[in-house]
């Protein structure tokens, strides 16, 4: 199914993302989580793509899963260094796998890697490429609280702009701890013309180590409540697990109470943790 159909009807639900392993590391036990999500009745699941390519060949196991499972699947996919031939091949090998929908990247450049092709040098660009092959149901990232190479969230949003003139038909956003930042940011992409329907995109936080990182990089921040709440559990692990699904399904309660079609969870590959907020929100999702 095409997720603009899903995010045109009356549902309303949870969606998540899965990471394939790393170098060497248990692609059948990825593929036994898959089967494990496809059981607790979320809207897709998406998969991301190594940087700039790596470990495609697991992404595309992961994804033909998915779609073998009879649940959508949304692939992800980066450009950044990528030729248009390997593109069309990749477009290709997911169409042929029954994937309908991708969320088109730019992708970063790991350390240490070279630039050797600029056919791709933003997003929007594959976003172009995607449409005109045809087909697909397009996808594109978006950040609440600015890209981390972006002048500021306006100059973001300009360019983001891009993405959608180009043919994005939605929005997935970076993750984000304080539901005002997404209503904010929603006022601020109406007012820049920006209309396609749009995923907000939260993390169950359950390791309070990896979030101190992640929000380094990415530059989320961690409202002063929610702060506390990591500080107190980082010790205890099951806790911490408890507190960080709480949090998360309040956010996404508050999220689908006022509109939003489909939240979607970063599980960090984690079951329990995506089994344990479509129990708690049992009732409030809803597919038709
Ligand atoms: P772009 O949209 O190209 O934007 C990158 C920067 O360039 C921004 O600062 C933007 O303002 C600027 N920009 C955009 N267009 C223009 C233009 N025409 N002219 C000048 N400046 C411009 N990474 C992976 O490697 N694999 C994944 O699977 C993956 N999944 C992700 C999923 C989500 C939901 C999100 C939010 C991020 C994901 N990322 C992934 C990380 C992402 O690739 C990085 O954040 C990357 O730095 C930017 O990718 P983008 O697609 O947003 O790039």
């Amino acid at each position: 199914m095409k997720i603009i159909d899903q995010l045109h009807s009356d549902n309303r639900g949870l969606s998540c993302e899965l990471f394939p392993p790393k170098e060497g590391g248990q692609l059948a036990n990825a593929l036994d989580i898959v089967r494990e999500i496809s059981t607790q009745g979320v809207d897709f699941i998406s998969v991301t793509y190594g940087a700039a390519g790596t470990a495609v060949g697991k992404s595309v196991s992961i994804v033909s899963e998915v779609e073998k499972c009879g649940m959508t699947a949304m692939a992800h996919l980066t450009c950044v260094n990528a030729t248009a031939q390997h593109i069309e091949e990749t477009l290709g090998t997911l169409r042929d796998a029954g994937v309908q929908n991708i969320l088109a990247l730019r992708g970063d450049l790991p350390a240490g890697m070279t630039l050797e092709h600029e056919a791709y040098r933003h997003a929007s660009d594959l976003v172009k490429k995607i449409k005109e092959y045809g087909g697909f149901c397009v996808g594109g990232a978006c950040y609440p609280e600015g890209h981390p190479e972006s002048a500021g969230l306006d100059d973001d949003i300009e360019k983001l702009k891009y993405k959608v003139d180009n043919g994005v038909d939605f929005l997935v956003t970076q993750m984000f701890f304080d539901n005002t930042i997404m209503y904010n940011y929603m006022y601020r992409l109406l007012a820049h013309g920006i209309n396609v329907p749009v995923i907000p995109g939260i993390m169950p936080v359950t390791n309070a180590r990896q979030i101190a990182r992640i929000c380094k990089l990415s530059g989320t921040k961690l409202p002063l409540h929610f702060r506390a709440i990591v500080e107190k559990f980082a010790d205890d692990s099951e806790a911490m697990k408890q507190a960080g699904i709480c949090y998360a399904t309040a956010q996404a309660l508050d999220l689908l109470a006022n509109g939003f079609k489909d939240v979607h969870i970063y599980t960090m590959n984690k079951p329990d943790v995506i089994g344990g907020m479509m129990e708690n929100l049992s009732h409030v999702v809803r597919h038709d």
